[in-house]
């Protein structure tokens, strides 16, 4: 991706190896990786006027396959719907990454019974960052960042932990912040009824159905 326009003094939400555009000259190029259409919403409204957006759907975390296609079909209505919006302030592109929940088993074995919040979700956390920061890394974005700090229920310490430690090795910028501030929850749920979003009743992994 272009590399002009840049500014010399990160802010500190910035975890770049690299550096920060001046994002009023030029848009950078944003993947960002979403958990559902739900949590998209206020996450893509916050940052398309700054951000050239593509949403990566990477959550080999939702080990029920019917479960799986309800959340993608949820997103891509959401995209469907914004992308045909006049008032939109961008297009947004989207990826669908491969849906793998075996392997999310396999990473999470040991952890199953733990409760959610805990050692399970910090390894579902890197799982999801780290391929959302490989898929970055090859198709030359100047950014990754993730919806999942929108949920009260995510913990925002773990996720920003594993982000900045996967951008220094991938050598990408990571945005590193808590989307649920400012009200980025409640406009979330303001905008899924907005846009008639399907809306799950629990976090992806069969261990989290069984918690609920
Ligand atoms: S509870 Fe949610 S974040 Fe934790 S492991 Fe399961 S799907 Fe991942």
């Amino acid at each position: 991706m272009s590399g002009e326009q840049i500014t010399e003094s990160p802010k500190s939400e910035y975890s770049s190896p690299k550096f920060e555009y001046n994002t009023e000259i030029v848009k950078p190029s944003l993947l960002l990786h979403s958990c559902c259409g739900p949590c998209s919403t206020s996450v893509i409204e916050e940052m398309i006027p700054s951000y050239d957006i593509t949403v990566y759907f990477y959550n080999p975390n939702i080990t029920d396959r019917a479960e799986y296609e309800k959340r993608l079909e949820s997103q891509k209505k959401f995209i469907d719907d914004y992308n045909g919006s006049s008032n939109r302030k961008g297009t947004i592109a989207f990826i669908e990454g491969a849906y793998e929940p075996e392997l999310f088993i396999d990473e999470v074995k040991g952890f199953e019974s733990g409760p959610e919040g805990g050692a399970r979700c910090r390894k579902c956390f890197y799982m999801r960052l780290e391929k959302t920061a490989a898929a970055a890394s090859m198709g030359g974005y100047d950014f990754f960042t993730t919806t999942l700090t929108v949920s009260p229920h995510k913990n925002y310490r773990l996720i920003s932990e594993a982000g900045r430690e996967i951008c220094a090795r991938y050598r990408i910028g990571f945005i590193d912040r808590d989307y649920k501030k400012n009200n980025g929850y409640l406009r979330s749920l303001e905008l899924s009824k907005r846009y008639s979003l399907y809306r799950q009743s629990y976090c992806g992994c069969a261990f989290s159905k069984a918690e609920k």
